[in-house]
């Protein structure tokens, strides 16, 4: 399984931290989901979609990044439900 194929922008939590690191030069960059899913139809990329659309930020460099994310299964919601 591979979560860049498997997860949307809006499946993430709107405080996740999207990690991109310049291919190249090797800026790294942190926006979160919130920001990523700011752009019209952002919330329907998938996460190797948004990876393909990024781009190093750095001054004149412009080139493809890899996306990383720290992703954390929530697993309360689930427990503590005895009543
Ligand atoms: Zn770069």
């Amino acid at each position: 399984m591979n979560w860049k194929t498997d997860l949307q922008v809006g499946d993430l939590d709107r405080n996740q931290k999207l990690e991109f690191m310049c291919k190249k030069c090797g800026h790294t960059h942190y926006i979160t989901t919130e920001q990523a899913a700011a752009a019209p139809g952002a919330k329907f990329l998938y996460l190797d979609e948004l990876e393909q659309k990024s781009r190093c930020p750095a001054r004149g460099c412009g080139s493809p990044v890899r996306l990383a994310i720290n992703y954390q299964k929530k697993m309360t919601g689930f427990v503590g439900g005895m009543a």
